[in-house]
């Protein structure tokens, strides 16, 4: 039918277009109703170190919606942009991830992690950002001593009003609240404006990482990345790591950490705690008793 109507033939709304529009209409007060109804959850994905120990996790948000089963955050999220609803939602996701680092601190295995947690910019634009992140990091710190909250910006944060941008991240930085820029390589980053940043970490993103060993261009990124992370004083983190070649690949490259499923998809909380469970456990328990049969 596309084909039928020719490259030069003007198109007008159609039957399709209303189609979308309701979709997206429908799917607003969805997520009003989701948030009220409690349907979206945090799913936790690990992050671990050049030696193999899980140094933190990073939050993602999941929605079971109860007619369509589990929608994407790539489709809901940027409804949730455009319609302000990220606003209730992001603060929702907040302090549940705060949340779960108290619970996390109560456990050895856990205790030490640091938890990730993506902000748009929309959200982090709100004038008050700041200083609600604040007050939920003081009151977490009262019970677990210590702040171990992240926040993943990315690089559209920097296209307008970088001095805003900078006084937020310096206050939260001044309380112990870390900063990672995700999907590194994917925006339209000023190198000149990255090096004002008060950043802790670039997340070098997926798409470099995918084809990293059969796309020599992917690998000169993906080496560059994190040459520029280091040359900036930052740590280096790449997601999507699916296979072992890929983190031998990064390791050689200097990389500093790695998230992907060569290592776990991302988990409901309890399910997360049982595979950090299972890693550590043995280690740092008690010493291993074989027993002579
Ligand atoms: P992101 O922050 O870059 O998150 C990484 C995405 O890669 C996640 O998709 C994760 O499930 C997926 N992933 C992790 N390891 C692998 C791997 O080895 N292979 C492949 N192919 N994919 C992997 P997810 O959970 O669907 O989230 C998509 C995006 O939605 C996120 O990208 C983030 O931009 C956004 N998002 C998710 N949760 C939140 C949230 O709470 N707030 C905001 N503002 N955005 C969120
Ligand atoms: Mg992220
Ligand atoms: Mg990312
Ligand atoms: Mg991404």
């Amino acid at each position: 039918q596309a084909k039928a109507a020719g490259r030069n033939a003007l198109r007008f709304f159609n039957p399709g277009m209303q189609a979308a529009v309701n979709a997206r209409v429908s799917l607003e007060s969805d997520i009003r109703r989701g948030l009220v109804e409690q349907q979206f959850t945090l799913h936790y994905q690990p992050q671990i170190d050049g030696s193999g120990r899980t140094v933190g996790a990073e939050a993602l948000l999941r929605w079971q919606h109860p007619e369509r089963g589990a929608i994407s955050p790539a489709e809901f999220i940027p409804v949730a942009e455009e319609t302000g609803l990220i606003l209730p939602l992001g603060e929702w996701v907040l302090k549940t991830a705060c949340a779960q680092l108290k619970a996390w601190s109560a456990y050895a295995a856990t205790r030490a992690l640091t938890l990730s947690v993506n902000v748009s910019a929309r959200q982090f634009r709100q004038q008050d950002f700041a200083e609600h992140v604040l007050a939920l990091v003081r009151s977490m710190e009262a019970d677990t001593g210590a702040c171990r909250l992240k926040i993943e910006l990315t690089e559209s944060l920097l296209l307008n009003d970088v001095e805003d941008t900078i006084a937020k991240m310096n206050l939260l930085k001044a309380h112990g609240v870390g900063f990672s820029l995700d999907d590194f390589g994917t925006g339209y980053s000023s190198l000149s404006y990255l090096k004002r940043l008060p950043l802790d970490q670039l997340k070098i993103d997926q798409s470099f990482v995918r084809d990293l060993l059969t796309d020599a261009n992917d690998a000169a990124i993906a080496r560059t990345v994190i040459a520029l992370g280091h040359s900036l004083g930052l740590a280096v983190i790449a997601e999507g790591v699916e296979t072992e070649a890929q983190r031998a690949f990064l390791s050689t490259q200097g990389c500093d950490g790695y998230q992907g499923y060569l290592f776990s998809r991302p988990l409901p909380a309890a399910a997360f705690d049982a595979w950090q469970r299972g890693r550590t456990g043995p280690d740092h328990a008690q010493p291993a008793v074989f027993f002579e049969i």
